[in-house]
């Protein structure tokens, strides 16, 4: 067999963390498998992409047909799953206008883009957009700016000007923050990448009112919570808000690579030239998320994900009362974290793997689950067994 890793490191940039150390060559549902045959229950699903699970029958179905009729026709000519699937983001969002391009990061690029050209017409040239520390955007320039993590932009600037920051959840820092040159504000409902946090329930609110006092745009990236993970459809929906801008990506294609940007007629300003990718909106992944999204609400996945959330959070609060390490459990629905009071991250989600769990370590002390929304109890079940046995490898300490 060929040493893939070896070859990985000697053909490919080293961007990724690869913490895990497997290369994996097949998936069904929630299981993957690596080279060697062993096999995985994968609650990293993609980084939250594969929301129906690997391979399912829905999306492989809608790759054939759709392969086999038009993969790409290019921005001169209408194509059909693109218009079909924006009217069921409109219509189950309750918003007015999409724009469709291939990633998260690419989605926000364009809502940022929308809202300085709003700035322009309606609020005297205002161009900034205040975002928040801990939040995550996306890894394009723009977005490394609108990024709160000043530790990673070291080594990119200069960076696009325009970008302020304000601790999350914080209303006070916020207004502070909104000036004259303020256009937009950029969140997060739930900060995913952040470590799962989750706002006070009045965060949300109180930032729809600042927006509306000042007449700036609430742009709300939903390209983690959004499309059913966080237990309701869109993570806005927790907090009785609604956005001017939503922006979706990962969950939203099933694993094939779309992003999304959803406005209100107010916020709807670009106009032909504004805008546009080659690759985005082509007939192939639209179909495919078309797919995903009608089966998602047929299913009720929201629901699934909602039910298998809290009983999977139940389950993992039992072990912080069984093992010290264990410090909280937070999440809404399928996006969940669970934080050590020690820095045990790493060798706990390598003690998972070797266990036949795939985890996501968010250094030094949180781990991330987003497995598919397609989840059950047996799936919940088996998991907390490894994650039982990957505490007690971890912190050498039996129940008590
Ligand atoms: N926004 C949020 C909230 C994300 O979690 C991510 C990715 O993790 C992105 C944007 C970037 O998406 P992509 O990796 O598809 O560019």
């Amino acid at each position: 067999m060929r040493d893939w890793i070896k070859l990985e490191q000697q053909y490919f940039m080293d961007t990724g963390h690869r913490r895990l150390g497997i290369t994996v060559v097949r998936g069904e549902g929630v299981t993957v498998w690596d080279e060697t045959g062993r096999e995985y229950l994968d609650f990293i699903a993609g980084w939250a992409a594969c929301s129906l699970g690997h391979c399912h029958p829905v999306i492989v179905n809608a790759l054939e047909e759709q392969g086999g009729r038009l993969i790409l026709a290019g921005y001169d000519v209408y194509t059909i799953p693109q218009i079909e699937l924006a009217e069921l983001l409109a219509s189950a969002s309750g918003l007015d206008k999409v724009f469709f391009c291939n990633s998260g990061a690419e989605a926000n690029e364009g809502a940022v883009k929308l809202a300085r050209k709003y700035g322009k017409l309606h609020l005297k040239g205002a161009y900034d957009v205040i975002s928040a520390l801990r939040g995550f955007h996306g890894r394009t320039l723009a977005m490394v700016a609108a990024t709160g993590k000043p530790e990673s932009h070291k080594y990119f600037t200069p960076l696009p000007e325009g970008f302020t920051h304000v601790p999350f959840d914080d209303v006070p820092a916020l207004r502070a923050a909104a000036k004259e040159q303020t256009c937009a504000i950029l969140l997060e409902p739930i900060q995913g990448e952040g470590g799962v946090r989750i706002p006070d329930d009045a965060y949300l609110k109180e930032v729809r009112r600042l927006c509306d006092e000042r007449g700036l745009l609430l742009i709300l990236d939903e390209v983690q919570t959004g499309c059913g993970r966080t237990g309701t459809l869109w993570g806005h929906e927790q907090f009785d808000v609604k956005p001017d801008i939503m922006t979706l990506g990962k969950g939203l294609g099933g694993g094939v690579p779309i992003g999304a940007i959803l406005v209100n007629e107010r916020a709807a300003c670009f106009g032909p030239g504004d805008h546009g990718s080659t690759f985005g909106g082509n007939a192939l992944c639209t179909a495919v998320a078309a797919a995903v999204f009608r089966y998602i609400l047929a299913e009720d996945l929201s629901g699934n994900a909602a039910r298998m959330g809290a009983y999977f959070r139940e389950r993992l609060w039992d072990l912080q009362g069984k093992y010290e390490a264990v410090k909280e459990v937070r999440g809404r629905g399928l996006l969940v974290a669970l934080e050590f009071h020690v820095p045990i991250a790493l060798p706990f989600a390598q003690a998972c793997r070797e266990l036949g769990l795939l985890t996501n370590p968010l250094p030094p002390h949180t781990i991330r689950f987003m497995p598919p929304l397609t989840i059950r109890p047996h799936d919940v079940d088996r998991a907390i067994e490894i994650v039982e046995a990957a505490i007690k490898r971890t912190t050498s300490q039996d129940s008590s």
